[in-house]
């Protein structure tokens, strides 16, 4: 049976490498999987997270839609990562390229592989930015609120 069209959120981040041209790869990559992108946000320069002693991240957000299922779509995104040359690393270490599910539609979804919204997406100035950017209106399904009200 064939899934139901999603409104899908994703949040990519490099500071390895060619950071820019590593999102944008990234990007054909989703639309060479077949992913229609409906909306690109500005790249930000942001200090890390978590881990300080390291480069400064290029992030961005994409909108995009799609007909895969959260772990179908999950697979596309390891895969990605893996095509782009991302290397083992510690956690909120240096990487090539992350990407990270930030909404799935209207889904809430906690397993041992997918936890969506983004368990931490409203704690990260690199991931609001860009989602105020490009959708303010957008009601998360867990804080019940809207974008543009959400402070980390
Ligand atoms: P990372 O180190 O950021 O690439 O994430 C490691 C793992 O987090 C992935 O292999 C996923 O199984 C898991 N994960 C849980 N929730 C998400 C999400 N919303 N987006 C991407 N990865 C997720």
């Amino acid at each position: 049976m064939k899934n139901k069209t999603n409104i899908v959120f994703v949040g990519l981040g490099s500071n390895r490498g060619e950071k820019k041209k590593n999102i944008l790869k990234s990007i054909e990559l989703l639309k060479k999987y077949h992913q229609k992108i409906l909306k690109i946000s500005s790249f930000y320069r942001t200090e890390p997270y978590g881990c300080k002693n390291q480069n400064t991240f290029l992030n961005a957000i994409v909108k995009l839609k799609t007909e895969l299922s959260p772990k179908e779509f999950l697979f596309i995104c390891k895969n990605i990562e893996k095509v782009i040359g991302r290397k083992k690393s510690f956690r909120w270490g240096p990487r090539e390229i992350d990407l990270d599910i930030l909404f799935f539609g209207k889904k809430v979804i906690k397993s041992r592989i997918l936890t969506i919204p983004h368990k931490d997406l409203h704690n990260r100035e690199f991931v609001l930015k860009p989602l105020k950017e490009i959708s303010p209106g957008l009601v998360h399904p867990v804080l019940r609120k809207r974008i543009s009200r959400i402070k980390s």
